[in-house]
C-alpha cells in the first residue's frame, strides 16, 4: 500500500479493499476529494469518467458510514448502467465492511425485488432519478437518515431531462446531509442546482499544465474495454517498434497483460509497485539491453524511467489527467529520436481525449486499427524475410539432400513440400489468422437518419400517397455501448410491432440509450409487446421519451 493512500486517513477495511483491487496510488481527483469529504464538507467537482471519481466519493462516504439499516448514502446517476457500475464499485470498496449492503435502483425492471431489498435494509442506494422518485412516492425509500448524497454526471442528467426530478429528490433529503456534485461540464442549470443545494461547497477541478510533446506522433483508438488486448496485439504485430512501454492502472493488469503478450510471442515483463527496487531496476536494464522489448507498467513503477530505445508508449488505460498523459508519453521520443504514442479510449472516455488535446494544443489522430489482412501481410512478410535470411546465412546442405531424397522417393513436387513445411512452421502463429472483426464503436452523440424520412424537429414523415404522419419520440434503453446499430433497432421494431420500416422515423444513437420516432397513436397492445422486445441481447425497454424519467 502506497503512503499516498495511507495518508488520506481512510479506515483499515477500506485500505485493505483498495490494496486488493491493486490501486497503487490515489488519482489526482482522489487526492483532492477524499480529505474534503472525510471532513464532512460539500463538494462541487468538475470531473469526467476515467478520472477515478467514483472512488473519490465512495471511499470517504463509506469511511463515515454508521451501522444502520436505513439508507445513509444516496447516489443519483443518469443511467442504469452507471447506477450498476457505481453500486459495484461501492460493493468492492466495502468488501471488508461487515453487513454492508448497496442497492442499485433503476427503471425498466420489476420493482418488487427492489422493494424487498429496501425493506430488508441497505446502507447505500444508487439509482436513476425517475425510479428513486417512484420509490419516494410509494414510501418504500426513506431518505430521512441520509447523511451523504452524490449527484454523479450531473450534466448528463440535465441533458437527459432529469433535472426537475433531481431537484425534487434533493428537496426531500435532510438539510444537514453532506452533498457532492460531479459533472464533466458546468452549464448554468447545474451551477444553479449547486448554489441552491450545495451551499459553501469546495470546488475541485483537475487543472493541467501544458507541455509540448512535438517529437511524438500521437494517436488514439476508440475500443471497448474487452477489445483492448486484441487491438494491442494487432498494433504490436504491425508497428515496427524498438522498445514499448505500456501503461495500465493496476498491479494485476501489469502482470496479466505482460503474461498475455509473452504467450503471443512478445518479450515482455511487468513492473509495478510490488517489485523491490532491485528487481525493478533489473527489469528496466533488461529492457535497455534488448532482452525484453515490452514493459507493462503502472504510473508508480514507471516513475523516473528513462530508456532511449522506447519507440512507443501505449496508454492501454487512459491516464487520470492531462498532466500524467504528457508525463507518460514523454518516455518516448528521447535522445532526439521520434516516438509514437497510442492511447486507447473507451467510448465514454471521449471527453478526456478532447481535454488532453486542448491542454497540449496538439491533435491526437485516430489510429487505423490493423485489420486481419494487415496482420496476415505482416506475418507473411516476416516469414519470407526470415526464410531469405536462413537461405543466405545457414548451412543447409544436409537439409537440401534430405528433401531431395524425400521428394524423389515419393515423387513429390518441391512446392508441395515447401508448403507443408510452411504449414508446420506457422501452427503457433498462423500466417493466415482468423481474427475477429473489430468495428470501432461510434462515439457518443453520433446520430443516424434512416431512409427517406423527413428529418428535424417537425417529427413527421410522408407515406407514398403523400399523407403526413405525425411522429412521437420513444426512448430505448440500448445504445452504442451495447453494440446497437440503427438497423438492429429497425429490425426489432419492424419484427416485434409489425411496423413497416418505412414508418420508422429518425433514430439517434447515444452511448447507453437511443431514441426513435414512431407514428403517433401506437395501440397499447403493440406498445406492451414492444416493451418486452430485445435488441442485441438486451431488453430495449421502450418508453415515451417525454414521460420517461430516469427509468
Ligand atoms: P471512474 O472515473 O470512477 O469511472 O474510474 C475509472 C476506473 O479507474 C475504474 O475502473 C476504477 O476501478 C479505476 N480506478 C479508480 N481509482 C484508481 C486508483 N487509485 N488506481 C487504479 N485504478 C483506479
Amino acid at each position: 500500500m502506497s503512503d499516498d493512500f495511507l495518508s488520506l486517513g481512510l479506515s483499515a477495511p477500506l485500505l485493505k479493499a483498495v490494496e486488493q483491487l491493486g490501486y497503487e496510488q490515489p488519482s489526482p481527483i482522489q487526492v483532492q476529494t477524499i480529505p474534503i469529504l472525510l471532513n464532512g464538507k460539500n463538494l462541487l467537482g468538475t470531473a469526467q469518467t476515467g478520472t477515478g471519481k467514483t472512488a473519490a466519493f465512495a471511499l470517504p462516504l463509506l469511511n463515515n458510514l454508521k451501522q444502520q439499516h436505513s439508507p445513509q448514502i444516496l447516489v443519483l446517476t443518469p443511467t442504469r448502467e452507471l447506477a450498476i457500475q457505481v453500486a459495484e464499485a461501492f460493493q468492492s470498496y466495502a468488501k471488508y465492511i461487515r453487513g454492508f449492503q448497496v442497492l442499485p435502483v433503476y427503471g425498466g425492471t420489476n420493482i418488487s425485488a427492489q422493494l424487498r431489498s429496501l425493506k430488508r435494509g441497505v446502507q447505500v442506494v444508487v439509482g436513476t432519478p425517475g425510479r428513486i422518485l417512484d420509490h419516494l412516492r410509494r414510501h418504500s425509500l426513506d431518505l430521512s437518515h441520509v447523511t451523504g448524497l452524490v449527484l454523479d454526471e450531473a450534466d448528463e442528467m440535465l441533458r437527459m431531462g432529469f433535472i426537475d426530478d433531481v431537484e425534487a429528490i434533493l428537496s426531500q433529503t435532510p438539510d444537514h446531509c453532506q452533498r457532492a456534485l460531479f459533472s464533466a461540464t458546468m452549464p448554468p442549470a447545474i451551477k444553479r442546482v449547486a448554489s441552491t443545494y450545495l451551499g459553501e461547497a469546495v470546488h475541485i477541478s483537475i487543472k493541467s499544465k501544458t507541455k509540448t510533446v512535438e517529437r511524438i506522433q500521437q494517436h488514439y483508438a476508440t475500443v471497448k474495454a474487452h477489445q483492448k488486448m486484441d487491438v494491442l496485439t494487432r498494433v504490436l504485430e504491425v508497428e515496427s517498434f524498438d522498445g514499448v512501454l505500456i501503461f495500465v492502472r493496476t498491479r494485476s493488469a501489469t502482470v496479466n497483460i505482460a503474461e498475455q503478450l509473452e504467450a503471443r510471442g512478445f518479450l515482455s515483463a511487468a513492473i509495478n509497485g510490488d517489485l523491490s527496487q532491485a528487481l525493478r531496476e533489473r527489469t528496466i536494464n533488461r529492457l535497455k539491453a534488448g532482452q525484453i522489448d515490452v514493459l507493462v507498467a503502472t504510473d508508480v513503477a514507471a516513475r523516473g524511467l528513462d530508456v532511449d530505445r522506447i519507440s512507443h508508449v501505449i496508454n492501454f488505460d487512459i491516464p487520470y489527467d492531462n498532466e500524467s498523459y504528457v508525463h507518460r508519453i514523454g518516455r518516448t521520443g528521447r535522445a532526439g529520436r521520434d516516438g509514437k504514442a497510442i492511447l486507447f479510449i473507451t467510448p465514454k472516455e471521449n471527453r478526456l481525449l478532447r481535454s488532453i488535446e486542448k491542454s497540449t494544443g496538439q491533435a491526437i489522430l485516430p489510429l487505423t486499427i490493423p485489420t486481419n489482412k494487415d496482420v496476415k501481410d505482416q506475418r507473411i512478410q516476416q516469414f519470407t524475410q526470415q526464410l531469405l535470411k536462413t537461405m543466405n546465412t545457414s548451412r543447409l546442405d544436409q537439409f537440401r539432400d534430405m528433401i531431395l531424397t524425400f521428394a524423389s522417393q515419393n515423387e513429390l513436387d518441391m512446392a508441395d513440400i515447401a508448403a507443408a513445411l510452411a504449414y508446420e512452421h506457422q501452427k503457433e502463429r498462423p500466417l493466415f489468422p482468423k481474427l475477429d472483426n473489430i468495428v470501432a464503436p461510434r462515439l457518443p452523440n453520433s446520430s443516424k437518419k434512416m431512409g427517406n424520412k423527413k428529418p428535424g424537429p417537425s417529427r413527421t414523415l410522408c407515406d407514398e400517397d403523400g399523407h403526413v404522419i405525425p411522429l412521437v419520440t420513444y426512448r430505448l434503453e440500448v445504445g452504442i455501448d451495447d453494440g446497437v446499430a440503427p438497423a438492429n433497432i429497425v429490425g426489432a421494431i419492424a419484427n416485434e410491432a409489425d411496423i413497416s420500416s418505412k414508418y420508422i422515423g429518425q433514430i439517434k444513437l447515444y452511448e447507453r440509450y437511443s431514441t426513435v420516432d414512431l407514428p403517433e397513436g401506437m395501440p397499447d397492445s403493440v406498445f406492451h409487446h414492444l416493451k418486452k422486445a430485445w435488441v442485441c441481447s438486451k431488453p430495449m425497454n421502450i418508453s415515451l421519451l417525454n414521460r420517461h424519467k430516469g427509468s
